[in-house]
């Protein structure tokens, strides 16, 4: 005999078997990123295959089928129970698993590779022509992957549905449009008012060991726990939300920049500060797991750019730096400093771009890679409708394609539909931040005082405490009381550019 509670309970045993298998695959991922000698890539290439194939036979196993079309009706009445969410949310996921012949998965996974490899070899040789036939292959293949999942939802909705969840391009569509102009016009004001960033104090000699203290002086003070997490160096920084008391960062120093590896650090600060507030009980099972890369990105964006570019951070932090770096700051007042560290200036690269004209950047691919999927941009009239768009919006021409339409991996690796929840986290963080400072009070007061706790028990309680319960649509509307709006953000980015540039 099987009651309900009974399979409810297998399958939470199975979710987190599946999640330990997961989390051990997250240690060796660290550990290629950060320690693994050169000589080791090609068996710990063989370690990760046989961990993914484990962890996908675990999962799309018939028996958690079974519990999960079992339990499915149940909980309906109360959306918000932890049941209800993890019934849900492992449904989804199982459906979106499932649903894929195992050959398109090999064919998606080979010419992931061999795409990827094409693009590298395109974007170093500045050869577009290199990287177009494997971007068309891969959208074709993704065209394959939606209708395989949902054939009657619109292809790039179901992309997009993997990294925000219920999302749609309709409603991005709504929200972007009226971010767009306005964005373009306050770049162009800032611009014309002849007043330029002193970004040269920036690029002095910042020594490396001096910057990972201040780094690390920083994180503790904002929140980051060490207790429960590390900071270590890699080439490309991320954060990876290892396992309960384990949430590990990276960064990059360089000796000759400020800004990448102090802004780093804060953002992955952000990211896994989520990860170290959400609930540990619930470990392995949606409710105990993140709600969308969106959600993570407004997180991080928050800490990096509305918090830690603010008056309130600097005015507590600016002296802890000039005895970090007394001979980069040297002469530098505190209205030049604060300049440096909020310059706007239209760029060609996304990842170097600063919090205004990111969402630039952003808008451009969330276009372009609508229109290549549905077929109605060519493959081979990319660079041409990258480089018009580029001139629009922030009127500059890349040199050449790896400035441009060659410069991300994403699209090499399949991941058509990420690129607007790096907007979307921006959107949020804006918004979220702005139900705080109604809540909780003067945060840049509080923020001279060296106080950040008042703002993250504000983000425990209010969203890194509910795991998956809410979607972000539904989070936010909770949690503001309105719908996804790009009027803080605009509102954010107005006031401090009135703040900064005085225009
Ligand atoms: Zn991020």
């Amino acid at each position: 005999m099987n009651t309900t509670e009974q399979k409810y309970a297998e399958m939470i045993t199975l979710l987190k078997e599946v999640k330990c298998l997961g989390s051990i695959g997250a240690v060796l991922g660290w550990d290629e990123r950060v320690m693994l000698p050169e000589h080791g890539a090609a068996y710990r290439a063989e370690q990760n295959s046989l961990l993914a194939k484990l962890v996908h036979e675990k999962f799309t196993s018939p028996r958690v089928g079974e519990l999960i079309e079992s339990l499915a009706g149940r909980w309906t009445d109360q959306p918000a129970s932890e049941q209800a969410v993890n019934v849900r949310e492992a449904k989804r996921a199982y459906d979106r698993e499932t649903k894929l012949p195992s050959s398109l998965v090999v064919e998606l996974s080979k010419t992931e590779v061999l795409a990827q490899q094409a693009w590298a070899e395109a974007r170093k040789t500045n050869e577009f022509a290199t990287f177009a036939p494997w971007l068309e292959k891969t959208l074709g293949l993704l065209r394959q992957k939606a209708a395989c999942i949902a054939p009657d939802k619109p292809a790039y909705d179901v992309l997009l549905d993997q990294f925000e969840p219920d999302e749609t391009a309709a409603n991005l569509r709504t929200v972007f449009e009226t971010l767009r102009a306005p964005l373009v016009e306050l770049v162009g004001k800032i611009g014309a008012c002849g007043r330029p960033a002193p970004l040269e104090i920036l690029e002095r000699t910042y020594p490396p060991d001096a910057q990972e203290r201040f780094a690390k002086q920083a994180a503790r003070a904002i929140g980051f726990d060490f207790a429960g997490g590390r900071l270590d160096v890699s080439l490309h920084p991320f954060s990876s939300g290892i396992a309960p008391g384990d949430t590990r960062i990276t960064t990059r120093y360089d000796p000759n920049y400020f800004g990448d590896a102090f802004f780093g650090t804060l953002h992955e600060c952000g990211h896994a500060m989520y990860s170290q507030g959400l609930p540990l009980e619930h470990f392995g099972t949606p409710r105990g797991d993140d709600v969308s890369l969106g959600i993570h990105e407004s997180q991080s964006r928050m800490w990096e750019n509305l918090v830690g570019r603010s008056r309130g951070f600097w005015t507590f932090f600016l002296p802890k730096a000039r005895e970090a770096f007394p001979d980069a700051l040297k002469g530098v007042n505190d209205q030049d400093w604060y300049r440096a560290v909020n310059d706007v200036r239209p760029s060609l690269i996304r990842t170097e771009a600063d919090e205004a004209t990111y969402n630039l950047h952003v808008l451009l691919r969330f276009e372009i890679e609508q229109d290549l999927l549905s077929g109605n941009l060519n493959v081979n009239d990319l660079p041409a409708a990258w480089n018009e768009k580029m001139k629009h919006d922030l009127g500059l021409t890349p040199p050449d394609d790896a400035h441009g339409c060659l410069q991300d991996i994403h699209w090499s690796g399949g991941a058509v539909g990420y690129f607007p929840t790096y907007t979307l986290g921006n959107l949020y963080a804006a918004q979220f931040f702005e139900q705080a400072r109604k809540d909780v009070g003067d945060l840049d007061a509080m923020f001279a005082r060296g106080e950040f706790a008042p703002l993250l028990a504000w983000l425990r309680k209010h969203i890194h405490t509910h795991g998956m319960t809410y979607t972000a649509t539904q989070l936010v509307q909770r949690v503001t009381g309105t719908a996804l709006s790009a009027r803080p953000l605009l509102d954010h980015l107005n006031a401090r550019a009135k703040d900064v540039y005085g225009v």
